[in-house]
């Protein structure tokens, strides 16, 4: 958490901001001419209560994945969360997921089995 100056510094270093009591999914970014946007590129008008705000903190599409971490299942070749859209099955060993690299993985030790 931090305050404004420190959003705006994150946000001239191309971090995403966004404040706890937003939306999941919003954030402001530092468009063209240093002016702040939200995610879909409109102007965001800035409120007093946002200045004086402390809980800024750096959006990323990884904090998103964390909040979801400790529910899911890790992939037993690239150690990854598996998510329900790239999960592709189960062996002995555990769940996989479908990135090409594990499926390759996967097929290595089947080839080994044979
Ligand atoms: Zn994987």
């Amino acid at each position: 958490m931090a305050n404004f100056n420190q959003a705006i510094n994150w946000l001239r270093n191309n971090k995403k901001v966004r404040r706890p009591s937003w939306e999941e999914d919003s954030y402001w970014t530092l468009g063209k001419d240093e002016t702040i946007c939200w995610k879909i590129g409109i102007n965001a008008h800035v409120h007093l209560n946002q200045v004086k705000a402390k809980d800024w903190e750096i959006y990323e599409e990884e904090q998103l994945k964390k909040i979801n971490e400790d529910r899911r299942i890790k992939c037993i070749y690239c150690k990854q969360p598996i998510h329900i859209d790239n999960f592709a099955g189960v062996n002995k060993k555990g769940m996989f997921c479908g990135k090409t690299e594990c499926l390759i993985k996967l097929a290595k030790e089947l080839e080994i089995k044979k």
